[in-house]
């Protein structure tokens, strides 16, 4: 019989998921978080159907709805020529009751979670904690932890590491972080002119070999909302050029009117990797989240394949600390999340980003015919989406022993 929490290193939305989808199932969970409170720096912002319906089963989907702006239809454009595919989640209505891709910012996520837990006896959110390390037995794990008062250890029964990408549990547990890293950075800015009036969607992906670009529409201060743009960069230049007036208008220039210039709302540069884990899972240590895969944005995968994995994982660990599972169960998590991570949610977003970048011209023109067939076919266009909404990930997962 465990005695012991289960502690979560990281009070990001996918740690939150994680405690909150434990503390439902009647687990005793502590949350540890090195910031003093809930990060709002801008993230993702893009929610697929079934991570709203996995909210949902938590209690806490409604919120997000009501904080968040539907996006029942999304575009693939052509810089040049204009809109090469729209598709619309209604043509798979039949398989979610959230056929749209829900837009809101995370750190609204992980407020809502936030206030749930606090709801419940059996959690706790820690601030101002940072895990340093970690030792384990065959009994349990003691985490090594920075407090506002000194250096503590706290005993737990397991540790999630979902610390983000420069996870310290990751570290320690020798893991590897696989894959790569792109040359480029990737600029992100918001502006408040309403990109409908000049025919987007709430969300469009632009294609060029040089000037590609994604677009999200985000809540702000009600309708209609801001608009988050995000550009690849020169890998020669440096963070003050990227963040420039003259080098972001420049962008939002390339695309809308030449003449005008635009209200810049919020600026950002990131670098952006494609990498998971070498594992998952060390006896009773495990990641998730940021903290076990990271990957680029265009599809917006990366919160939403963390947030499965807190509801996956909970779920298994609940069952071992009831004495319903045997402990090996947890190598399931690994392999189910690990797996779909590698062949679905790294080469989705790979695949993406070449789609929108592709510098031959034929291979282009090939690629936006194959996409322009995709959206008249009503077959393909349901294929398609049950890909990009993710659906098709979590029901893979499901099947994986
Ligand atoms: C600048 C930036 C922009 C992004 N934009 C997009 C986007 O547009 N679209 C998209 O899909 N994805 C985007 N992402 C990725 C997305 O934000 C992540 O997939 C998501 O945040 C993962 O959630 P997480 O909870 O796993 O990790 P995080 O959100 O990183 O949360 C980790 C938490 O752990 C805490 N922490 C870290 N170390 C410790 C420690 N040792 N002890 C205790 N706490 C610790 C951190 O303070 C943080 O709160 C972006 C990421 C970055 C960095």
């Amino acid at each position: 019989m465990e005695t012991n929490p289960v502690v979560v290193a990281g009070g990001g939305p996918v740690g939150l998921v994680a405690a909150l989808a434990l503390a439902r199932q009647g687990v005793e969970v502590i949350v540890l978080e090195s910031e003093k409170a809930i990060p709002r720096d801008l993230r993702a912002g893009t929610f697929h159907p079934p991570t709203v319906e996995m909210l949902d089963a938590l209690g806490v989907g409604g919120s997000l709805l009501e904080k968040g702006i539907k996006v029942p239809e999304w575009q693939l454009r052509d810089r040049s020529s204009g809109v090469v595919a729209q598709f619309d989640l209604g043509l798979i209505s039949d398989e979610t009751p959230h056929p749209f891709r829900l837009h809101c910012e995370q750190h609204k996520l992980s407020q809502i979670v936030h206030d749930a837990l606090t709801e419940l006896p059996n959690a706790r959110v820690l601030f101002s904690h940072r895990c340093t390390g970690f030792t384990q037995d065959g009994g349990g794990v003691s985490i090594s932890v920075e407090t506002p008062s000194g250096p503590e250890e706290i005993r737990a029964s397991y540790l999630v590491g979902a610390d983000g990408a420069h996870s310290i549990v990751r570290k320690t547990m020798n893991a590897e972080f696989e894959g790569f890293t792109w040359p480029e950075r990737f600029l992100v800015f918001a502006t408040p002119y309403d990109l409908r009036e000049q025919g987007f969607t709430g969300n469009a992906y632009v294609a060029d070999p040089d000037e590609w670009c994604a677009i999200f529409v985000q809540p702000h201060e009600g309708p209609p909302g801001i608009w988050r743009i995000a550009f690849p960069t020169q890998p020669g230049m440096s963070e003050d050029e990227i963040l420039s007036e003259q080098f972001v208008q420049s962008r939002i220039k390339g695309f809308l009117d030449p003449d005008q210039d635009y209200e810049i709302a919020y600026r950002s540069v990131y670098r952006v990797h494609q990498r998971v884990a070498s594992t998952f899972r060390e006896q009773r240590v495990l990641l998730a989240g940021d903290a076990a895969h990271a990957n680029n944005p265009l599809g917006g995968m990366g919160l939403n394949s963390g947030i499965h994995d807190a509801v996956n994982l909970a779920e298994k660990l609940a069952a071992v600390l009831s004495g319903e599972e045997p402990q090996d169960c947890l190598d399931r998590y690994v392999r189910q999340r690990r797996q779909t991570n590698i062949e679905y949610v790294q080469a989705t977003t790979i695949r993406n980003k070449r789609l929108l970048e592709e510098r031959d011209p034929d291979i282009r023109q090939e690629r936006l015919d194959e996409m322009r067939k995709t959206a008249a076919d009503k077959d393909k266009a349901r294929a398609y989406l049950l890909n990009s909404s993710m659906i098709a990930s979590v029901q893979r997962a499901r099947q994986i022993q």
